[in-house]
């Protein structure tokens, strides 16, 4: 799925270069006939496109939203982030000096990257991974090293082992609210203990969170509400979040909490990259973020129509597939991850699924090796529970057409 470039006359470092095969298969998925699970976009449909209208058309009275702005991002954005980022540590004071705006939280990764990397320098990652971080740490020369994840995130006793056993890290990077691929949320206990980690063998965490706040907080049990960040818990983690997943990807606003002597180099890093973001964007979000009544609101929705998605989707896998596939139940997030049991190759199964009109990622994409060849990643989170029985209805005829094969 993935392509190399290697064209000649180009820098060494374009050698290596690979697709993402996420996005590759995007392109693929382009077809109107193709019913997409694969891409991990947020819902168009409810996408708040008039209450971005109106932050649009109140940025636009400003004469500050056409210009220029500081390259650590607009004040009055800092400001609310730092506030809101406040609030999901439980109070802890987030001073407004330590937040960085990005150009979505993934130049943020590579920001971060180029500050904390040297070439051949050890990055831990989930297993499987963010592929988006997958594709940072490789264009940064990183040596990728991977920790397997259960079902309550990374599994910390097998880094304890690893480091005990000479690892030594630069960077563990993580998702541990709502994991794409897995959907799986770290528990209060690994999250300590990573973070004690960190301070005992000295390494940075990057605590990758874009999907905390689509918790599907169910009013009977706190299932799905995640426990206080990673960063509550050790001053070596550099937190990410996003307005890609909450608000709209265009906007292009994510942003990072992190010591000064990271936010003085990421600074500097960027003035290079890009100068600073756009302050028209930057001003919308700040704006949709500080409306906390109609944010909350909103919030509300998301998490309503996603855990309805999600139900769809699932119960329609466990009625086409039965004993064959085992399907994770997400609690947040946008993705189900589901393992075939009868030895199905979801690589080979992505062929079949596209000419029968759906597609879906399998399991290899977000791994370096073949492991994880009998699963795959779902996206529930853009399509109506009616369009989603119509994908797994595919997905089933193009199972049966390639086992018959
Ligand atoms: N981190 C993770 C774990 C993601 O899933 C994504 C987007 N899919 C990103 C970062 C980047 O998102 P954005 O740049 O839109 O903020």
């Amino acid at each position: 799925m993935s392509t190399t470039y290697r064209p000649a006359g180009l820098a060494a470092r374009t050698d290596s270069l690979t697709s993402s095969a996420i996005r590759d298969l995007l392109a693929l998925t382009a077809r109107d006939d193709v019913i997409s699970l694969a891409g991990g976009l947020p819902a168009t449909d409810l996408i708040p496109i008039d209450r971005i209208a109106a932050a649009a058309e109140a940025a636009l009275r400003r004469p500050d939203a056409v210009q220029y702005c500081e390259t650590s991002g607009h004040r009055t954005l800092r400001s609310v982030v730092a506030a809101r980022e406040s609030l999901t540590r439980g109070g802890m004071p987030v001073p407004v000096e330590s937040v960085i705006v990005t150009h979505g939280s993934q130049q943020a990764l590579t920001l971060l990257a180029q500050a904390l990397i040297d070439p051949g320098a050890v990055v831990v990652v989930d297993e499987p991974a963010y592929t988006g971080a997958l594709q940072v740490f490789s264009i940064a020369e990183a040596c990728i090293e991977s920790i397997p994840i259960t079902d309550t995130g990374m599994d910390t006793d097998e880094l304890e082992r690893r480091l005990a056993a000479g690892l030594r890290p630069a960077v563990v990077h993580t998702v541990a609210n709502f994991h794409n691929p897995r959907g799986v949320t770290m528990s209060e206990q690994r999250r300590r203990h990573l973070a004690a980690l960190a301070d005992r063998y000295g390494f940075w965490v990057i605590e990758d969170d874009p999907y905390g706040e689509i918790c599907f907080d169910t009013t009977e049990s706190d299932i799905g509400v995640p426990p206080l960040p990673i960063a509550c818990h050790s001053d070596r983690v550099i937190r990410l979040s996003s307005a890609s997943k909450i608000l709209a990807p265009t906007l292009r606003v994510g942003w990072f909490v992190a010591p000064p002597s990271i936010c003085a180099a990421v600074e500097l890093l960027k003035q290079g990259a890009d100068l600073c973001g756009s302050s028209m964007t930057q001003l919308m979000a700040a704006e949709m973020l500080a409306d906390t009544a109609w944010l909350d609101a909103h919030l509300v929705v998301l998490r309503r129509e996603y855990a309805c998605r999600a139900t769809a989707l699932t119960n329609a896998l466990g009625a086409e597939f039965g004993d064959r596939l085992t399907v994770s139940r997400p609690e947040g997030g946008m993705f189900a991850w589901a393992t075939f049991r009868d030895g199905t190759d979801t690589g080979e199964l992505l062929d079949a699924a596209l000419d029968h009109g759906v597609a879906f990622v399998p399991g290899t994409a977000f791994a370096s090796d073949a492991q994880y060849r009998h699963s795959l990643r779902l996206s529930f989170a853009g399509s109506t529970p009616a369009v989603l029985a119509e994908a797994v209805r595919r997905l089933g005829a193009a199972h049966t057409a390639s086992t018959r094969v």
